[in-house]
């Protein structure tokens, strides 16, 4: 079975923070020729991504925050929302887009019509919490996805995989009081958004890396917290937060990867998804700001998923 490819097109690049903002329309530019450059963009399964329905983020959202961003978005120019997040006229179409490629890619995973699938989409989403935007962030992308899994498809068993340099705060928020939802985040701390490491409720599993940390230790700490964490629950689905910003070349962090650590990370999960669910992968884009290590590091997982689904 096939690997679905949701993207965005010129909906997700309208979405423009201004020249020297890190989450860029590049981004997304700079990971099809990452495709090309390993061969697996035609052997993708391309799919549009829908528009996200206001009641799907709305499950994941405070609706009064919801209807206020909406309330703001202004004709022309840029609002701050906070330090480094701005709305423009085309940010909330781009990430309604954004959520609603995880929806699109969560049902056709659920239907069988193709074994994973990854969304690359901007603005990424694992920093948005319940009631605010933060860190790039809008809408919980993956929050959203997961959200749709368990109410359109019962799931009672869902798990979120999150490799972004960054803690995934807002995914965290959200599910806090959701047993059905295990969240495992690796990031590095100290560093933005500056959360505590310690876990809780259990099935909250935070992976803390020091500054400069390679791929030996990634690799014990995901198999120390992760892989355990994951037998326990069975997932019956899968999403990955996947960022590429523990790459060693990123600008916006410390940690040491490589792209062959983000092959690695993601044949683990594969292995999961194999044992527990018929491979059942959503992925979705999240950080990565160097271009060349996103466009490799975004391929390989990709290919990845690809070899995973054959
Ligand atoms: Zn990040």
């Amino acid at each position: 079975m096939a690997t679905a490819y949701f993207s965005t097109h010129e909906l997700c690049g309208a979405h423009d923070m201004g020249s020297g903002h890190p989450e860029s329309p590049d981004r997304l530019a700079a990971i099809e020729k990452g495709l090309e450059v390993v061969g697996v963009a035609n052997l993708l399964d391309r799919r549009d991504a829908p528009v996200a329905s206001i009641d799907a983020i709305k499950r994941v959202h405070d609706p009064a925050y919801v209807d206020q961003l909406l309330a703001i978005v202004p004709a022309t120019g840029r609002v701050p929302v906070d330090a480094d997040t701005l709305l423009t006229p085309h940010s909330l179409t781009a990430a309604r887009h954004a959520a609603g490629a995880v929806i699109g890619a969560t049902d056709a995973v659920m239907n069988g019509q193709v074994a994973n699938a990854f969304c690359a989409v901007r603005p990424p989403g694992h920093h948005a919490e319940y009631d605010r935007a933060m860190g790039f962030c809008f809408f919980g992308n993956v929050a959203v996805g997961a959200a749709h899994a368990m109410a359109v498809y019962g799931l009672k068993r869902v798990a979120i995989l999150d490799f972004d340099v960054h803690h995934g705060n807002g995914t965290e928020d959200v599910f806090r009081d959701e047993p059905r939802v295990l969240f495992c985040s690796s990031y590095q701390n100290p560093l933005f958004p500056f959360t505590s490491d310690t876990s809780q409720p259990g099935h909250l599993i935070k992976t803390p890396l020091r500054a400069g940390t390679g791929g030996h230790v990634f690799r014990n700490a995901i198999e120390r917290d992760w892989l355990p964490a994951l037998d326990a629950q069975r997932p019956e689905l899968i999403f990955i937060s996947a960022g590429f910003d523990a790459h060693r070349s990123d600008p916006l962090a410390d940690l040491q990867l490589e792209a062959q650590d983000f092959q690695w990370v993601t044949q683990r999960i594969c292995e999961v998804a194999d044992r527990y669910c018929d491979g059942r992968i959503v992925s979705s884009l999240e950080g990565g700001y160097a271009l060349d290590a996103l466009a490799a590091s975004a391929a390989i997982h990709i290919d990845s998923l690809l070899r995973a689904g054959e």
